[in-house]
């Protein structure tokens, strides 16, 4: 199914009969929202709308993390309902502070608020823990000594059933005693296990008596070194929806066969409340992975600069690479929420962000590969200052004045001194406009004479065809970017490509590793861009588009006097070229 089947439509289905304040062309258009205001209107859950965002903090967040944050935020806002911020911290030794506070500055970043309801499934460890030991009490929980090994050939198949453990029948007694001293840290790490007792025949693997508590002794990023058994997230994730009365436990495709488990627990626990599970198809990119402990690979075996470098598909290298907020939910709108696996082209993430800026963004000119053109006509020691628009787009954004001169740059691929038939760039004898000022003509090619490097064009300006002036019209096909030599601003450029190169990268069919299908091409770095002046006083975060070129941000490595830009996106939109096409 391609992305846009699930784009957002602008229609509503009209006439039903709404709870919330929302008219219906307000609300979210899937598969969730249907339940919701089927839920709604069956007067459930007294009618309440509440979600939750349940990262484990395991890494920094992804472009497919976003997709779930704009789901259940937006869900909980379009309903009058609220959405919680839950840390599923059941696993102390992936876990770190540093990514607590990178999954709190991204969400907040996409524009979601978790106002005061921010959790920790850690702060639920002491309830987790006396549910277990009712279990235990209700012949439904047991410890196991089996080793993992043991555990897995006990196990089965898909096709076979599962054998039972030959310490599933152990005495509550027994069992009481053992788990209490596995919480009081008698036995060694993998030793012993508490498990459901469920059904080791189930076909749902799931159901053959899994595993809810481990030991291991680790100090958690919260509790300390208070535990030395920690829950399983598939027995801690279910409870601690039900603690929190979320109404609708939203969650990825791969999931769908934990629901019955979920659904057991929380059964036999007995909750005061009992969350309902739906499953939606998580986001997946081409071109990249989207996996945290592929990304987290990338960053610790150095491949990619850090979490936030602009190639990778995380919220904070997102942000860094120049994405919006607004960039983001955008998308996150427009590939819907489907029930079945796709990958969406990264064409049209690309696709949101031009729409964006092309409203925003302030366009100036800046030369990425400079060459220099000396006007023979122009005095030497004049200038003058022309006035060109901010952004056409949107003419409330003003003007701006440029400075003309006799020694300007343009780009080095504007020339060719053999072009051919089509080239309406400049060449020996050929004329172009250049943006916002003057028609010229080249009339010289310079040359280093050692390597016949071009070097110099010598070019000569018609001076009544100032743009805007009465003679501009004279019709030249090409127009050019260009800056006053003398007064342009140096800066690098970093120029990004897709972080891997084949489409798949995840697909290991010929046997090679992900990391070994890197684009080496994907950073390539211009050390002595010309810019127009007044680009100085850019600063961090800022956003342009270079003429013909991009758009652009201001890198945080930028220093005093040492400009950093990273491109966001060329122009050139791939996306509506898919569309057009397909
Ligand atoms: P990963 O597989 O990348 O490690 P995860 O599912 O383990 O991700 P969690 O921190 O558990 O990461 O995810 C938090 C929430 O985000 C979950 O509800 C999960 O379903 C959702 N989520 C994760 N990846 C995606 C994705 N690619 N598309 C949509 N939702 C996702
Ligand atoms: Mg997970």
């Amino acid at each position: 199914m391609g992305p846009l089947e699930n784009s957002v439509p602008t229609a509503n289905r009209g006439g039903e009969e709404e709870h919330s304040t929302k008219t219906n062309s307000e609300l979210p258009v899937n598969f969730i929202q249907d339940i919701i205001r089927a839920d709604l209107k069956a007067g459930k859950n007294e009618g309440r709308v509440h979600t939750r965002f349940p990262p484990e903090p395991n890494g920094y967040l992804h472009i497919g993390h976003a997709k779930s944050i704009c789901l259940n935020f937006g869900l909980a806002q379009a309903n009058d309902g609220l959405c919680n911020l839950r840390f599923d911290d059941t696993n102390p030794s992936k876990e770190e502070v540093e990514f607590v506070d990178s999954i709190m500055e991204d969400v907040r970043w996409l524009g979601f608020d978790w106002e005061e309801r921010l959790y920790y499934a850690s702060d639920y460890f002491e309830q987790l823990y006396e549910w277990a030991v009712q279990l235990i009490k209700d012949g439904k929980a047991y410890v196991c000594d089996l080793t993992s090994e043991e555990t897995r050939a006990y196990r089965g198949t898909l096709t076979e059933p599962g054998r039972e453990s030959p310490y599933r029948n152990r005495s509550v007694e027994e069992n009481l005693d053992l788990f209490e001293r596995m919480k009081a840290g008698e036995f060694s790490e993998g030793s012993r296990v508490l498990r459901a007792k469920i059904d080791m025949a189930s076909p749902n693997l799931n159901m053959r008596d899994p595993v809810l508590y481990r030991i291991l002794k680790q100090p958690h990023h919260r509790t300390g070194d208070k535990w030395l058994i920690y829950p399983m997230y598939d027995y801690a994730h279910p409870l601690s929806d039900a603690m929190e009365a979320i109404t609708h436990s939203i969650c990825t495709l791969e999931f769908a066969d934990h629901r019955p488990l979920y659904d057991w627990f929380i059964e036999n626990v007995k909750t005061e409340f009992e969350p309902h599970q739906y499953e939606f198809a998580r986001l997946n990119l081409n071109y990249t992975v989207m996996s945290k402990r592929k990304l987290r690979a990338l960053v610790e075996q150095g491949y990619v600069k850090g979490w936030d470098d602009p190639r990778m598909p995380t919220i904070s290298g997102l942000r860094r690479r120049g994405y919006t907020p607004e960039a983001i939910r955008d998308f996150c709108d427009r590939i819907g929420v489907a029930k079945r696996d796709s990958t969406v082209d990264i064409a049209l993430l690309e696709y949101c962000i031009r729409e964006d800026l092309n409203r925003r963004a302030s366009r100036v000119m800046a030369v990425l590969q400079p060459l220099k053109v000396v006007i023979e006509n122009y005095p030497e020691g004049q200038m003058e200052w022309l006035e060109i628009d901010n952004n056409p787009e949107t003419p409330e954004s003003g003007t701006r004045m440029i400075p003309f001169a006799r020694e300007l740059y343009i780009e080095q691929d504007d020339f060719m001194e053999d072009p051919p038939r089509k080239f309406f760039r400049l060449a020996p004898g050929k004329e172009v406009r250049l943006k916002g000022a003057y028609i010229i003509k080249c009339e010289e090619v310079i040359k280093n004479n050692e390597t016949d490097e071009i070097i110099e064009l010598r070019c000569t300006y018609d001076p009544d065809t100032k743009s805007g002036g009465s003679a501009a019209g004279r019709k030249v096909k090409g127009t050019l970017h260009w800056v006053s030599a003398s007064h342009a601003v140096s800066a690098e450029v970093r120029l990004y490509g897709h972080l891997f190169s084949p489409e798949n990268p995840d697909n290991d069919d010929d046997g090679r590793d992900f990391t070994q299908k890197l684009n080496p091409d994907s950073l390539s770095v211009i050390s002595n861009c010309m810019l127009e002046s007044g680009m100085e006083a850019s600063v961090s975060g800022e956003r342009f588009q270079f003429l013909r070129q991009g758009y652009f941000v201001v890198d945080p490595d930028t220093r005093p006097g040492a400009l950093v830009f990273n491109r966001i996106v060329p122009l050139r939109d791939t996306w509506a070229k898919i569309q057009k096409k397909g």
